[in-house]
């Protein structure tokens, strides 16, 4: 087990108990995060380089032994940054007791993984072991206790699993020795620093009144009272998460949508309709974006768990099911737009610039990458690829099956076809001369429209939304 600090004292829970039911605005509560993943660990590192003392809890004892030693698991701009301020400040306690964790601590916040099973629906397991030891903890707690689930989790699972494991393992009632909330988090991996210290909004749903109270005055005190707060049920703020990630994902493959019929017209171009259509204040420019779809660890699945939610009270979410069919197709666009350019895939060497499922994250789930690779080795193609932060990633996944280049250039070289498939902004230094002289038979599939398409007019270039150059 790992050493606890003497700074961490449990003398600080009264006082933080105090502060959630006053409002004191000088008494920070000791805060638990249970997982430290994308989503535990930003919460974790923001808090406590905020100044609130946090202990940081996980299973996996390798994520524990490198935060103890100071490294981040996880690339994600600014993490390391906000890590060591807290270090420095002896503020973050990276720990496997979760006991303690619990019982040093006023809050508790449960970012455990929710993964999609086979048939879409998501496991709820680990929230559900999770709530158990919460409340193993809780049961030799005196004083009130607030848990609020960060995970995201279908309709009604904070009311029909989360609290009655919380009360059977502790033998204590929710609203009177502990509060629940429900508090979803929107934030987006590659900008998850700053989406956790400015959010657009805090969401809380909130068991009752005294919790939801706690929760809100904790978001004051952490974001400086710079926030806008909605609170609501437990069950309006699990729908929100699925509602707000379905009405994002749709709003790519719509994009998408348009941007197939634009590469049967002369001329069109998605870019310029959707940067039309995104000035319209009551459709907003964000997420309206043509490429070679969603991935990642959010979209595919939460879209897949909401479909299959209202499947089970017969209900079918149909704009929710083509936003997924579309996404489903999508990524073999790219092999479409190749084929194009040099005909068949059997036997060349394809370059696959990008492995994340987006910039600036070395997280590959559910990457489109990973379709789209497969896709051309089953073709017959030899696959080189390059990625600045997820080649460690893709090692684990397709280990020898392809190669890995050190540089975007390196990977390039000798290829019959690049694809751009995460549009990393420093690819953005190749310009068409380097394709040119560099590739076997210089030929560019821009997935994510990186590159100005105008430029390319020298080489075989195809873009996602472009349409054919009219004579
Ligand atoms: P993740 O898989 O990266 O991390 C989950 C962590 O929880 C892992 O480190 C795992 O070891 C740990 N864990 C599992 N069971 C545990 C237990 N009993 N005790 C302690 N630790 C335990 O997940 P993530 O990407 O951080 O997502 C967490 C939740 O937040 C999911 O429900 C996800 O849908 C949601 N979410 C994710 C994002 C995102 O961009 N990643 C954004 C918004 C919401």
């Amino acid at each position: 087990m790992l050493q606890e600090p003497k700074a961490l004292s449990i003398q600080e829970t009264p006082n933080a108990i105090r502060w959630l039911r006053s409002g004191d605005r000088r008494l920070k509560p000791t805060i638990s995060v249970i997982g430290l993943g994308y989503v535990g660990l930003c919460t974790a590192a923001c808090f406590a380089s905020s100044g609130f003392r946090v202990y940081g809890v996980d299973i996996d004892r390798n994520k524990i032994g490198s935060l103890t030693k100071g490294h981040s698991p996880i690339y994600e701009p600014q993490l390391e940054l906000h890590l060591r301020k807290a270090r420095k400040r002896r503020l973050f306690f990276p720990t496997l007791d979760l006991d303690s964790a619990v019982n040093n601590s006023a809050v508790t916040f449960v970012s455990v993984g929710t993964p999609s099973l086979k048939d879409g629906t998501i496991d709820l397991n680990y929230v559900k072991r999770s709530s158990t030891a919460v409340g193993i903890a809780l049961a030799r707690k005196s004083g009130w206790h607030l848990v609020v689930i960060r995970s995201t989790v279908t309709p009604t699972t904070c009311d029909s699993l989360v609290k009655p494991e919380i009360e059977a393992s502790s033998g204590k009632k929710c609203g009177r020795s502990w509060g629940l909330c429900m508090n979803p988090e929107f934030l987006k991996e590659g900008s998850a620093i700053h989406d956790t210290l400015d959010p657009d909004r805090v969401v809380i749903g909130e068991f009752d009144r005294r919790s939801g109270e706690a929760l809100a005055r904790l978001y004051c005190k952490f974001l400086r009272g710079k926030v806008t707060i909605r609170r609501m049920s437990l069950v309006n703020a699990e729908l929100v998460k699925y509602a707000n990630n379905a009405f994002l994902a749709m709003k790519v493959s719509f994009a998408n949508m348009v941007a197939n019929l634009c590469e049967e017209l002369p001329s069109a171009d998605v870019q310029v309709v959707t940067d039309a259509i995104g000035l319209d204040k009551r459709i907003g420019s964000a997420f309206l974006r043509a490429g070679l779809g969603y991935g990642g660890s959010c979209f595919p699945k939460d879209t897949k768990a909401f479909i299959t939610f209202a499947k089970k009270l017969d209900t079918s979410l149909l704009l929710t099911r083509a936003t997924a069919e579309i996404n489903r197709k999508q990524p073999l666009r790219a092999i479409t737009l190749g084929e194009k350019l040099i005909g068949n895939l059997s036997g060349k060497r394809v370059s696959v610039l990008g492995l994340a499922f987006k910039p600036n994250t070395n997280d590959m789930r559910e990457a489109v990458s990973i379709r789209i690779i497969r896709e051309l080795l089953r073709r017959g193609a030899s696959v080189v690829t390059y990625d600045p932060r997820a080649v460690g990633e893709a090692r684990k996944i397709f280990a020898k099956s392809i190669t890995y280049a050190e540089s975007a250039i390196d990977c390039v070289r000798e290829s019959d076809l690049c694809i751009i498939v995460t549009e990393w902004q420093n690819f953005k230094a190749l310009k068409p001369r380097d394709f040119a002289k560099l590739m076997r038979q210089p030929a560019v599939v821009d997935g994510r429209r990186l590159f100005d398409a105008y430029k390319f007019s020298g080489i075989r270039f195809k873009a996602v939304g472009l349409g054919p150059a009219s004579r």
